[in-house]
C-alpha cells in the first residue's frame, strides 16, 4: 500500500517518486541511490546533471527498466511502469534510450537500421514511415549508405531515427553527444533536441557538463552522490544554488573557507561582514565575474599571487591567501602582479554564496581547496 500512495502516476509525462537502488561492491562501500524524485512533463527537455559516479546512468537504467529499484515508483503518461507490486519489462515501456555509443548495425544500410526499430509489419507502411523519419533527421539522401560512410553526427541522427521508429513516449539520452567533437556536438545536440521537441516527446538527458545542461534544459535536476540536491530552472540555479557544486556551474569561482567570529566571517582574504549564526566553518564561493581585481591597498580583501600567466591582453593569476589556494582570476596587465605580490579583491558580499563546510574534510585553515569541483 505504501508503494501505491507514493505513486503519482496520473498525469502525462514521466513521474519518478522515491526511487532507491543499491550496488554493493566487493570492497564494501558500494553505491546508494536514494529518494530520487523528478517529473518530466510532455514536450519538455530536462537534464539530469551530476559529477561522474553520482548515479545519473543508474537513474536512466531504472527508468528504462534495465534495472529494478528497491523502492519507489515510475509512471509514464498515466501508466505505472514500476512500483512495489508492478513491473513492466523494458521492451514494453515505450522508452527510447540513446547512448554515447551509437551502436548502429554495421552490416545494414541506414534505411534497414531505422526500419529495425519499427513495429508495423506492413511493408508499404514501413517504407513510408522510414522515409518520413529519414527526412525528419535530414538523412533522406543517405538511406542506402552504411553507417561507416556517415559522419559521427549523421550516425547520431540515424540512431535518433531508429529510436523514433519505435514511437517512444519518452527519450532518455545518456551523455549521447559527448563522443562528438566540440563544434559538431553543439550542432548535433541542437538538431536532435529540436526534432524531439517538435515531436512533443519528453526528454531526460544525462550530462556531467553544466554548459550542456544550461544550454538545453527547460529544467535541471542536479544529482550528487545518489541524491537529487536541486531541481530548478537555469535562472533559479544561478540565483540560488543549493550546493557548492551548483554554485560552480556558471563559470570560474574562488573558493575559500570562513569561520564565524564576532558577527563576521573570518576568511583568508580578510574579515567579511555577513550575518551568519552558529560557529561552524563554512565554504565561501565567489564567482569571479562578481569581483574586480584592484590594487592591494584599495580593498579590505586581498590575496597573494601564486602564479601568473600572460594571456596577451590580460593575465591569468592563481591566488592564495594564508596558505589556502583560492582559484584563478583574470586581471588587466596594468595591475602589476609579480609572483608573491598582493592583489586587492573588490566585491559585494551579497554576491557570495556560503555553504556548510564539506563533510568529511578537516577544518584546517591550511587545507587546499580544489578550485574547480565541477566534475
Ligand atoms: P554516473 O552515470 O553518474 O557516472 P552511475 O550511475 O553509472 O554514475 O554509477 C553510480 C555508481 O554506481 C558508481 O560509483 C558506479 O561505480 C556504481 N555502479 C554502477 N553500475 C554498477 C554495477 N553494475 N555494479 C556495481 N556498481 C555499479
Ligand atoms: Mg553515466
Amino acid at each position: 500500500a505504501a508503494g501505491r500512495t507514493a505513486c503519482l502516476g496520473s498525469g502525462a509525462g514521466l513521474h519518478v517518486r522515491g526511487l532507491a537502488h543499491r550496488y554493493s561492491t566487493g570492497s564494501g562501500q558500494g553505491f546508494t541511490l536514494d529518494g530520487v524524485s523528478l517529473d518530466v512533463p510532455p514536450g519538455a527537455v530536462h537534464c539530469l546533471l551530476g559529477p561522474s559516479g553520482s548515479g545519473k546512468s543508474t537513474v536512466l537504467r531504472l527508468v528504462a527498466g534495465l534495472e529494478r529499484p528497491s523502492a519507489g515508483s515510475i509512471a509514464l503518461d498515466g501508466r505505472t511502469l514500476n512500483d512495489r507490486e508492478r513491473w513492466t519489462p523494458p521492451e514494453r515501456r515505450s522508452i527510447g534510450l540513446m547512448f554515447q555509443d551509437v551502436a548502429l548495425f554495421p552490416h545494414m544500410t541506414i534505411r534497414k537500421n531505422v526500419a529495425f526499430g519499427l513495429r508495423s509489419k506492413d511493408t508499404a507502411t514501413r517504407r513510408r514511415r522510414v522515409d518520413e523519419l529519414l527526412v525528419m533527421v535530414g538523412l533522406a539522401a543517405h538511406a542506402e549508405k552504411f553507417p561507416h560512410e556517415l559522419s559521427g553526427g549523421q550516425q547520431q541522427r540515424a540512431a535518433l531515427a531508429r529510436t523514433l521508429a519505435a514511437d517512444p513516449r519518452l527519450v532518455l539520452l545518456d551523455e549521447a553527444f559527448s563522443a562528438l567533437d566540440p563544434g559538431l556536438r553543439v550542432e548535433v545536440r541542437g538538431s536532435v533536441l529540436t526534432i524531439l521537441r517538435q515531436a512533443g516527446i519528453p526528454v531526460l538527458m544525462v550530462t556531467h557538463d553544466p554548459d550542456e545542461a544550461i544550454a538545453e534544459a527547460d529544467r535541471i535536476h542536479v544529482i550528487e552522490d545518489g541524491r537529487i540536491t536541486q531541481s530548478d530552472s537555469v535562472s533559479q540555479l544561478y540565483r540560488s544554488p543549493a550546493t557548492r557544486f551548483v554554485a560552480g556551474f556558471f563559470g570560474p569561482v574562488l573558493r575559500f573557507h570562513g569561520c564565524p567570529e564576532d558577527g563576521q566571517l573570518a576568511t583568508p582574504i580578510g574579515p567579511i561582514q555577513v550575518s551568519r549564526d552558529g560557529h561552524q566553518g563554512v565554504e565561501v564561493v565567489l564567482r569571479t565575474r562578481d569581483l574586480a581585481p584592484v590594487a592591494a591597498g584599495n580593498s579590505p580583501w586581498r590575496a597573494t599571487v601564486l602564479a601568473c600567466r600572460d594571456l596577451g591582453d590580460r593575465c591569468r593569476v592563481e591566488l592564495a591567501a594564508k596558505g589556502e589556494r583560492l582559484g584563478d582570476i583574470h586581471v588587466p596587465r596594468s595591475l602589476a602582479h609579480q609572483v608573491g605580490g598582493e592583489i586587492g579583491l573588490a566585491f559585494d558580499p551579497a554576491a557570495m554564496f556560503v555553504f556548510p563546510w564539506p563533510e568529511g574534510l578537516n577544518n584546517s585553515k591550511n587545507r587546499r581547496i580544489p578550485t574547480s569541483a565541477n566534475h
